[in-house]
């Protein structure tokens, strides 16, 4: 279903590349960005005010970059565009969280999730078009792997939802709505490293979008040797898939345990903390009926990382499909495992439920949003008082004071 408002720069941008050999600037990193001005003869300081425009000003079209000299314009126009991906569809939830499906060609399509709250808001983005790690309690995994996401195509969702939201709330040029990203869509984002993190540097650039690295947090299923690299090129928050307190449960749930087992997960998380902007990881915890939920299996949980990893757990009931035939344990189940977690020291937190409405579509994404103008006011008013604190520069809080960036989120990476 399509947005009710004229068309924005934002929605506006997803025209054919002018030449074959066009170059979408959307994907560059401000040194891939600089290399390529400097291959048009232009200095460095053309290519920051080119990068702010398109990521800062969300702007596509070059003839109205007024600041930037009419020949780099001229020169850009044929070699260049600023092209964001078609959206194929957007649902928006009663209590404001929005889905779009975006269209990345070949008949394969991805999902981007926004998820206003009270002092936050936070974009999942996918990396992949499906996912090859087939973990069993997770629809992607189910829908196997088709390809990996370019680097302007994992960023064209970030640009197209901080614009085509600001431009929808009204707000002023300088004011973000985005506060904070998780790269938990659809895919293992280590498995897609290459392109990731060059997303990663344009999210955290100042000239960007300006996120502290400890705002933006990587999900993975525990690819162990490219967490050591993300620890040495791009340290952000990392948040595990782990789900399972042994190897045996864990080897069935996430198949890629029998890879890189416990031990070299936890080992690799450890470290991973030496660098880290958090002092913590954050072990995503899918809770299943009958499979891993018992107080048992809470109790080797505790056993298995006390002393092992500074840690909070997020307690995920799980969202059921068909084809799993799983189901998600009951609430006083989840509660009863936090609470041996909490008892033996650890932050355990369950998270909250979002876009219930939308969720039912997950995976289709079809049908009407009736509500529109009362969920755009519902954002106004999340948004605006939080919008009015953002302006300060330095990120939220410590750890500590922080709640946990993931409790809400909603994507397929659990
Ligand atoms: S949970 Fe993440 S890693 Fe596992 S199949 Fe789903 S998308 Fe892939």
């Amino acid at each position: 279903m399509s947005t009710p408002e004229a068309p924005s720069t934002a929605d506006s941008a997803h025209a054919r590349l002018p030449t074959p050999d066009a170059v979408n600037l959307i994907g560059l990193d401000l040194d891939g960005l600089a290399s390529f001005c400097a291959g048009l003869g232009e200095k460095r300081f053309r290519a920051v005010q080119l990068f702010r425009w398109i990521h800062q000003k969300g702007e596509h079209d070059f003839d109205s970059m007024t600041d930037l000299a009419r020949s780099l314009r001229e020169k850009l126009k044929g070699r260049a565009v600023v092209q964001a991906l078609p959206v194929a569809s957007e649902q928006a939830s009663r209590d404001g969280t929005i889905k779009w499906l975006f269209d990345v060609g070949g008949g394969d399509a991805v999902e981007t999730v926004f998820i206003p709250e009270d002092d936050r808001a936070t974009l999942c983005i996918s990396s992949q078009a499906g996912c090859a790690v087939g973990c069993r309690f997770c629809s992607t995994g189910h829908q196997g792997f088709s390809r990996n996401l370019s680097t302007g195509e994992i960023l064209a969702q970030i640009w197209y939802a901080e614009h085509h939201l600001r431009r929808r709330l009204g707000l002023p040029a300088g004011q973000r709505v985005i506060s904070n990203v998780v790269m938990m869509g659809m895919g293992e984002p280590l498995q897609n490293y290459s392109a990731l993190v060059p997303a990663l540097r344009v999210m955290l650039d100042d000239h960007g979008y300006g996120l502290s690295r400890r705002r933006v947090t990587v999900s993975t299923s525990g690819v162990v040797p490219m967490m050591g690299r993300l620890q040495q090129d791009c340290p952000v928050a990392l948040a595990v898939s782990l789900h399972a307190p042994n190897d045996g449960l864990r080897d069935d749930l996430v198949p890629l345990n029998r890879k890189y087992p416990l031990v070299e997960l936890l080992g690799a998380c450890a470290s991973y903390l030496d660098a880290a902007p958090r002092d913590f990881i954050t072990f995503e915890y899918c809770m299943l009926d009958g499979v891993n939920d018992s107080d048992d299996h809470a109790k080797q949980l505790v056993a298995l990382i006390r002393g092992r990893v500074a840690c909070k757990f997020n307690l995920i009931p799980f969202n059921p499909f068909p084809q799993s035939g799983l189901k998600c344990s009951p609430r006083e189940r989840v509660e009863a495992f936090a609470r041996i977690l909490q008892e033996a020291g650890f932050v355990a937190t369950i998270r909250k439920t979002r876009g219930d409405d939308i969720d039912a579509a997950c995976g289709q994404l079809a049908g009407e949003v009736q509500d529109r103008t009362r969920v755009k006011e519902r954002w106004v008013r999340i948004l605006s008082p939080r919008l009015a604190t953002q302006r300060e520069t330095t990120p939220a809080g410590h750890a500590g004071a922080q709640p946990n960036v993931l409790q809400e989120s909603s994507g397929e990476h659990q």
